[in-house]
């Protein structure tokens, strides 16, 4: 897989090349649907409310039309605030099939996140849900209610589909200007540095990232796979690798919009969950909680996990396979900034399948990857450890409205940098082993030092702060925070703490905090966060 290019180490896939079909994504993961008409698509664990491969196709069309009778111009962004709903796939692909850009938002976000996020998206309509609609009400842009009841002025999804029939006409996915290099998702992600920006992904990016990930789905496998969608659908890990490759392979989505551990292991009991894609803390929980002790595991039906997103220690793997011996565990590695997935371990039944214990797995075909030294640029060879560069047609086309960060990520040759360390060995086998980005990554979630930096900066007290991740059993990482406090102020850690934690979501909260003197800074002002902050024992509570 080693090609000498211009005396660049490039690495490829051990597997051939797989062709990506020109769809959009819409059309890519439908195809064929009607031949599983009565197959359920997604059905909610809890509620059991379900839709069918029919009935989601039905309703992408007659969503897709309503948003363009709204006068929803092609390439415009919606932001869908929502937590997993049976709807959720079907807002995504509707929005994405009437030539819009689909940008999902967490919806246990602070509604002043959420507001970044229209405004930096420069959204012109937002789909939400009764519950959450208090939180976007006032953000100046028409609204979209799923449900059945009318929420105050705003639109109702139910009474828009029953409009869209009464209008008539032709509503075929095909039947538009859409095409495969247009954009059709927004997700947000902070990148190697700064803020969080918005991911332009288009069509083909995401159909090309579906045909590598699922490039030895053979068959057999059609119609056969039941998914656990717990991981959020607003991430690219839960649109792309969890609704849209289900769909793909015609299986079953089960929806959970959160984690409870009892209602976990009903729903992958019940609705008999083959493959659980999930992150490090849930695998944590299944090997530690007593509470897997009151379930029959004899019953499960599961055959894999995925754990992505964060890194899996190697104890916490070899305590869950010893817990779960017939549940094959597949980590994989990928960013938002590549659509999704990137290395994975493959199907344990094919030759080659799976790849070494503690390692993320494979390139993927149609990847190219090297392995750079940070400081040089120059690419490394293998079983050296070197900032991780990946180059396909899942490359985003760039950070939205932001060419600087675009350009410091996608080099000219078209590489995108992921600031994650990591080597190839001789198999061909990839292990992640350092972050260089600013990232800090809790359950699994991003969080931007910068954006909680802004935020204790507008604190009065606050003269200056640094944030950095602190390793934890439970999180992964938590945010931690040295503050240089005003002499005079009153103000206590806890009360720091206290501060930021009103403005951001739980995920974000900052966990641990200590005063310092000073902040390590180079001289152009550059937070120095190799350095080593002087942590600390003190953990906070946070509400
Ligand atoms: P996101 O864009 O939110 O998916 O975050 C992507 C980042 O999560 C990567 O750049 C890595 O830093 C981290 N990440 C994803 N998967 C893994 C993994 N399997 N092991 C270690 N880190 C990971």
């Amino acid at each position: 897989t080693l090609a000498a290019e211009n005396d660049e180490q490039i690495f490829r896939s051990r597997y051939p090349a797989v062709s990506v079909p020109d769809l959009t994504l819409p059309e890519f993961v439908l195809q064929d649907a009607e031949l599983y008409a009565d197959k359920v698509a997604f059905v909610e664990a809890v509620t059991g409310k379900s839709y069918t491969y029919s009935e989601v196709v039905r309703d992408t069309r007659r969503f897709a039309k309503a948003l363009r009778s709204l006068g929803l111009r092609k390439g415009r962004v919606v932001v869908v605030v929502l937590p997993n709903v049976a709807e959720y796939g079907i807002v995504a692909l509707g929005i994405m099939a009437a030539g819009g850009v689909f940008s999902g938002a967490n919806p246990t976000a602070h509604s002043s996140e959420i507001k970044k996020q229209v405004e930096a998206a420069d959204a012109k309509l937002i789909v939400t849900s009764g519950p959450i609609y208090e939180k976007v009400k006032n953000l100046g842009i028409p609204i979209i209610v799923l449900g059945e009841e009318r929420v105050e002025s705003a639109m109702n999804w139910k009474e828009l589909l029953q409009a869209a029939d009464r209008a008539g006409g032709n509503n075929d996915f095909t039947n538009n200007d859409i095409h495969q290099n247009d954009l059709c998702a927004l997700p947000f992600s902070s990148g190697t540095t700064g803020m969080s920006k918005g991911v332009m992904l288009t069509h083909r990016n995401l159909v090309a990232n579906l045909c590598s990930t699922l490039f030895n789905v053979g068959p057999e496998l059609l119609g056969q796979v039941t998914t656990l969608g717990l991981i959020p659908f607003f991430h690219i890990y839960g649109i792309t690798g969890i609704c849209c490759a289900t769909l793909r392979n015609k299986g079953k989505v089960v929806v959970m919009n959160r984690f409870e551990l009892r209602t976990f292991l009903n729903a992958l009991i019940k609705q008999e969950v083959t493959f659980a894609p999930i992150v490090p803390p849930i695998i944590l929980a299944l090997v530690k909680n007593p509470i897997v002790d009151e379930f029959d595991l004899s019953k499960l039906k599961l055959r894999a996990v995925m754990t992505a997103a964060a890194p899996l220690a190697p104890e916490l793997l070899a305590a869950f396979e010893k817990k779960f011996p017939d549940v094959q565990v597949q980590e994989a590695y990928g960013l938002t900034e590549h659509s999704c997935i990137t290395l994975t371990h493959g199907d344990p039944a094919k030759p080659n399948g799976i790849s070494k214990k503690n390692s993320v797995g494979f390139i993927l075909p149609n990847l190219e990857i090297k392995f750079i030294d940070p400081e040089t640029g120059r690419s490394l060879p293998k079983n050296t450890p070197g900032e991780i560069c990946v180059r396909s047609q899942c490359v985003m086309q760039g950070y939205f409205k932001n060419e600087e960060e675009t350009s410091r990520t996608i080099d000219k040759n078209g590489w995108l940098h992921t600031g994650d360390i990591g080597f190839i060995d001789d198999d061909g086998d990839v292990f992640i082993v350092d972050r260089i980005k600013e990232l800090i990554k809790y359950k699994g979630f991003q969080v931007a030092p910068a954006e909680l930096e802004a935020i204790l900066l507008s604190h009065p007290s606050v003269e200056d702060a640094a944030v950095v991740p602190l390793p934890d059993e439970e999180a992964g990482e938590i945010p931690a925070a040295c503050v240089v406090i005003n002499k005079n102020s009153k103000e206590s850690e806890q009360d720091i703490i206290n501060f930021v934690a009103s403005n951001v979501a739980n995920y974000k909260k900052v966990r641990a905090l200590q005063f310092v003197d000073t902040i390590p800074k180079s001289p152009s002002g550059k937070i120095l966060r190799r350095y080593g902050f002087p942590f600390l024992v003190v953990r906070f509570e946070v509400e």
